[in-house]
């Protein structure tokens, strides 16, 4: 008798920290399963994407903290560099500008869509918020004699919450070393009521102290809503206007196309549709969505440290599924380290209330530092988040 035995497809979509942490736990825990899987990302690239704001201060260069998905390609593992226009959950294909892959598993961890044009003025600007943008910012930076840093964003959704006072905070000690910082003012305006409010007292308090304590001033309870680009001004939500010489603005996060424009994937909010047990779809249980792009549909912040967990818990409900693996549940906790110059604060987040009770407004949140080892601890991080995905390739 000839048995048709053939091998579960897993298709990937994304190569940033869901999908590549997804990659490596699924090739680990299948290693003796006939599998086959396939990541694929429009940029050909995994980015330790916490490192962008040392790129963008010269400290770092982009082949530290990238690298390109064609070194995944191995027996059971093809890496496609495309773009996926669409999913067509009820038959299991991904569509790509390319080609299309059938799936019998499909993660999609594809971030957000990061849309600089839908902010009218952007180019008068700047963004930490992508590769190409942090090395644009970096020969600004490197250029600027002096004048008023406004950091801002334009949507409530952003990747990585802390970022505006990170930035902030760096470019207090980036000045400060090359002895201009009395000839530069750092603004931070953002939507919240008060720095970090979005983690509670147990990180808002702290940071506004700190952010005192290095001068940088704040306007709260604004946004950007478009930027004249001639006049370097930035209009707020309220149109009040703020001058600067140097801009870093979060462009607008938007959910991608293919999630968008589908009924299948898409959540109420208009981000992709899941749940926090298992990540499943609510009508297709072989479509998972992780990472950025379910953040607002779970109203928690876009963070990698959450993708990754969320990578965890799904690649164990697949290999559950094809091998009989341990299902892990979803840990429901953030850390995160945030630079603050040579040093760095370590914040602590309990988020189980958060996602569970619509009535919990902040989660749990507490951090240590101030303290050089923590800067050291973020660098650890990059080379362990690039190194379990990629090894020694
Ligand atoms: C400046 C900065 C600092 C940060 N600092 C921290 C931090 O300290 N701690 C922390 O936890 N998080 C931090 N983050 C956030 C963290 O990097 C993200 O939350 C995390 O990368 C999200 O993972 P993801 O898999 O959802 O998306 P991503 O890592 O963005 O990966 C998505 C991938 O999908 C690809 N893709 C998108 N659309 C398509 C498509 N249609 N077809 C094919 N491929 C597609 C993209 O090219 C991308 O590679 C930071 C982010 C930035 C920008």
């Amino acid at each position: 008798m000839i048995m048709n035995h053939m091998p579960k497809k897993i298709v990937i979509i994304g190569a940033g920290a869901g999908g590549g942490i997804s990659l490596s736990q699924l090739r680990r825990a299948l290693s003796n399963e006939d599998v086959e899987i396939t990541i694929i990302d429009q940029t050909g690239r995994t980015d330790f994407q916490p490192s962008y704001v040392f790129l963008a201060l010269g400290e770092k260069k982009p082949e530290e903290i990238s690298r390109d998905i064609s070194q995944l390609n191995d027996s059971r593992v093809r890496a496609v560099k495309d773009t996926v226009i669409s999913v067509d959950a009820a038959n299991r294909v991904v569509k790509t500008s390319g080609g299309s892959y059938q799936y019998d598993y499909l993660i999609m961890s594809p971030g957000p869509s990061i849309d600089p044009s839908s902010l009218k003025g952007h180019e008068a600007t700047h963004s930490v918020w992508t590769m190409e943008d942090s090395l644009r910012l970096r020969d600004a930076v490197k250029n600027f004699k002096g004048g008023n840093v406004l950091i801002s964003v334009s949507t409530q959704w952003y990747k990585c919450p802390p970022v505006p006072w990170e930035m902030a905070l760096l470019l207090d000690d980036y000045f400060r070393r090359k002895n201009i910082r009395d000839k530069v003012k750092i603004t931070v305006a953002h939507p919240v009521s008060r720095p970090m409010e979005m983690y509670g007292p147990g990180l808002s308090e702290p940071f506004s102290k700190m952010l005192d304590d290095r001068n940088i001033e704040g306007i709260y309870g604004r946004r950007v809503s478009s930027v004249d680009a001639e006049k370097k001004r930035a209009i707020m939500d309220n149109g009040e206007t703020v001058g600067f010489d140097l801009s870093i603005v979060a462009p607008p996060h938007l959910p991608p196309d293919f999630i968008k424009n589908n009924d299948d994937l898409r959540s109420p909010r208009g981000w992709a549709a899941t749940n926090i047990r298992d990540f499943r779809n609510p009508k297709y249980e072989d479509v998972f969505a992780i990472g950025d792009v379910i953040a607002p549909t779970i109203q928690i912040g876009m963070a990698g440290v959450l993708a990754h967990f969320q990578a965890d818990t799904v690649s164990s409900a697949i290999a559950e599924e094809i091998a009989g693996y341990p299902f892990m549940e979803y840990n429901k906790v953030a850390v995160c380290i945030i630079a603050t110059g040579g040093s760095g604060v370590f914040s602590y987040c309990d988020l189980a209330g958060k996602l569970t009770d619509p009535k919990v407004k902040f989660p749990e949140c507490r951090m240590i530092g101030n303290d050089p080892l923590f800067r050291f601890a973020h660098d650890l991080y990059e080379v362990n988040f690039l190194s379990s995905i990629y090894g020694s390739r």
